[in-house]
């Protein structure tokens, strides 16, 4: 702690070289439960075998009716949006600071995302949301970021006063809750990916949940054309008919992803847990330090802790730029914190700032045209978050403590950075 700053010479505060974090687990039991599909089957066109297992699984777990089983996040987010009936033209408020897939299903829809701003926190602002309802909007969709619940309740009970759908984009929050109800319930639809370092891992995967009967159907007829839709629609329901060719397209997950899944699901509660634990240690730790402020959550909330993100707070260190304190901790060999990336505020991204480009054929997009600039908040929290790994195992305490002492080295000696 003493010691002369690594980015000046001194010594790293960590010498194991990284990486230092990795996800999803895989034991010797997920191995063995993937080997075991391959002499099984590798390809399932029904709602059977390892994919029904997965779906009653991941219904039971979340405490919903249905759960469907898809090939992405992404084709989850999509069939939602289809399932819930979004049409040409229709307006959809999606936070301004998500993963682009949040928002990217409503172009190939014709919707026009509405991005609504973060608060402080990073999740959207409730009131962001009720300035942006107009006549033609149909939909909110709430991103839980980095696990950590979004106000649902308050969108909720303003989405039932404006007739509006609720969704939410679960993605980083497998098992976090709110008052004791996991997020993934609280609106008519609930998609989430299970990409390679999401919380819970098929690898690649996703799935929707829903209470609802049509959502369920019209989720088949978007990605699961055939066997599955004829033997699960009810054959004197409308969509029926429709059965051979559903939509026409194709999302199924592959059966050794849902194998790995299902492996993952039964141990989800011990590795979130384990993350809370080290999430309230780091988050103890370091919320007296100068220059970074750890989340806040309210009583009785649970975060699934996809990673912890930091604030970082440049007036408590006399205006430290963050490039400089990030390239000061990635010196003392605090390898896995992380600016992130591709998760951004999406007004920064030239699919947003001119979708007309690449959706020619869309001629009411001409008119969507966001720029730097238009979410003040969600683009300063953006610019300040240093995400750091959550850990699960007992074993990891000792690299979770040192990360803290490197950001807390940083902190103390942060005038030497100075000029
Ligand atoms: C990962 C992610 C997605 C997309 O999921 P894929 O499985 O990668 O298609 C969507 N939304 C959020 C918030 C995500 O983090």
């Amino acid at each position: 702690m003493n010691s002369p700053l690594a980015l000046l010479g001194g010594e790293p505060v960590i010498r194991q070289p990284g990486p230092h974090f990795s996800w999803p687990p895989i034991t010797e039991q997920s191995k063995k439960a993937v080997v075991e599909q391959l002499g099984e089957n590798i390809s399932i066109y029904d709602r059977s075998g390892v994919v029904a297992e997965l779906e009653d699984a991941l219904a039971d777990y979340f405490g919903v009716k249905h759960a469907v089983s898809m090939s992405s996040g992404t084709a989850a987010l999509h069939a939602a949006y289809a399932a819930s009936i979004i049409e040409p033209g229709d307006e959809v408020i999606v936070p301004a600071y998500t993963f682009f897939a949040t928002a990217t299903p409503l172009l190939h829809l014709g919707a026009i995302p509405v991005l609504a701003d973060s608060d402080e926190t990073g999740n959207i602002s409730v009131t962001e949301v009720a300035r942006k309802i107009t006549p033609n909007t149909v939909a909110i969709v709430a991103t839980h970021m980095w696990g950590i619940p979004a106000n649902v309740p308050a969108l909720r009970a303003l989405a039932n006063e404006h007739h509006l759908v609720l969704l939410e984009d679960g993605s980083h929050a497998h098992g976090a809750s709110l008052d004791g109800q996991k997020v993934g319930g609280f609106g008519r639809a609930a998609a989430f990916s299970m990409n390679g370092p999401k919380p819970l891992s098929a690898g690649e995967g996703g799935f929707v949940l829903t209470n609802d009967d049509e959502v369920y159907y019209r989720t088949l007829m978007f990605g699961h054309y055939n066997k599955r839709c004829r033997s699960e629609i009810p054959s004197g329901h409308e969509l029926h008919r429709f059965a051979v060719t559903g939509m026409g397209l194709k999302f199924r997950i592959h059966p050794l992803a849902a194998a790995f899944a299902l492996d993952q699901l039964a141990h989800l509660d011990e590795y979130l847990a384990g993350r809370a634990e080290i999430a309230k240690l780091m988050c103890d730790e370091l919320r007296e330090v100068p220059g970074v402020s750890v989340p806040q959550l309210p009583n009785k909330h649970q975060a699934s802790w996809y990673g912890l993100p930091l604030a970082y707070v440049p007036d408590e260190l006399d205006g430290l730029p963050v490039e400089r304190f990030h390239q000061a901790l990635l010196a003392e060999g605090l390898k896995e914190v992380d600016r992130p990336g591709s998760t951004c505020p999406l007004n920064q991204l030239p699919l947003f700032q001119c979708p007309a480009a690449l959706f020619p054929q869309q001629r009411e997009f001409a008119a969507i045209h966001y720029q730097p600039g238009d979410f003040p908040v969600a683009e300063v929290v953006h610019q300040h978050t240093l995400k750091l790994p959550v850990w699960h195992r007992e074993e990891d305490v000792p690299l979770a403590r040192a990360y803290v002492d490197g950001i807390k080295k940083v902190a103390l000696h942060h005038h030497d950075l100075k000029g």
